[in-house]
């Protein structure tokens, strides 16, 4: 909690000093209603999520469960190799919560914030929380991740969050190297696009290479021209936390502006090079 609480002051301030898209909506305005969202999700994850994904590993661990304690490699390389397989666990279930009509209904309420910065990396439905615990402690159990490295991953996984949703603008050049090994904030960005091939784009939470290997990369999209959202739900009378923590109850919208247009971008060439 700690370092955790140091990294998200310094992205605070460091998105505010240099900020790379254009806000459309009031930053008090967001963070209300971002906090509001996060305030019964983020217990959940802390007391419920956390400890449960830690006593799958106790379990795995006390009966001997799981492939990494099979494969007899040595402590480092087994952290190593449990670290990588969590990550690519995490982009299976970002994909999931996509792909399947359900899970879609309570991340839609994390994809629907009008802007996109720090605030909106803990804005997650409290369903959204629960729903990932029988698949993230069933992933912990069935791969054998030693109990620490859940607690470490864990970590690294908020903080890269913290990250990689934070409307901070980094120097480009530096920015397309990091993306090679990690989400970024301009990656990160384009995932949360009004445009349909955008939002199924760029799934992975620490390194990128998950998306490069399942050809989900798209870094062609210059960051001016993101506009962040869901076209169905662009009304500010929906973006109250009464209405967020209904959403997922409700009838779902197809993917269109309330006008009935599709929202659509020219596809620039080579998708995996970064635009600024
Ligand atoms: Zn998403």
């Amino acid at each position: 909690m700690p370092l955790l609480g140091v990294a998200a002051v310094a992205l605070f301030v460091l998105e505010a000093k240099q900020q790379l898209r254009l806000r459309t909506r009031p930053k008090a305005e967001r963070q209300l209603i971002n906090a509001a969202v996060a305030a019964p999700a983020l217990p959940a994850l802390r007391l419920l999520l956390l400890p449960g994904m830690h006593a799958a590993a106790r379990w795995a661990e006390k009966h001997n469960f799981g492939i990494l304690p099979r494969l007899n490699i040595p402590g480092l390389a087994r952290y190593m190799l449990g670290f990588l397989a969590l990550d690519y666990t995490n982009y299976l279930w970002h994909v999931l919560l996509h792909r399947s009509d359900l899970l879609w209904r309570f991340h839609n309420v994390h994809h629907l914030d009008l802007d996109l910065d720090l605030s909106s990396a803990w804005r997650f439905h409290i369903g959204e929380n629960i729903a990932s615990l029988p698949y993230r402690g069933g992933a912990v159990a069935l791969l054998g991740i030693p109990a620490p490295l859940v607690l470490f991953y864990e970590v690294i996984f908020e903080g890269c969050t913290a990250f990689h949703h934070s409307n901070m603008r980094l120097p480009y050049t530096l920015e397309r190297r990091l993306c090679q090994m990690v989400v970024t904030p301009r990656m990160h960005g384009i995932h949360h696009s009004i445009v349909a091939r955008e939002a199924n784009s760029n799934f992975s939470v620490i390194f990128s290479c998950w998306d490069r290997l399942h050809r989900t990369l798209r870094l062609n999209v210059p960051q001016a021209e993101v506009i962040i959202g869901v076209p169905a739900y662009r009304s500010l009378a929906e973006q109250t936390p009464k209405h967020l923590f209904l959403l997922p109850f409700q009838k779902q919208r197809p993917w269109q502006l309330p006008d009935g247009t599709v929202p659509e971008r020219e596809e620039l060439p080579n998708r995996a090079r970064l635009l600024p």
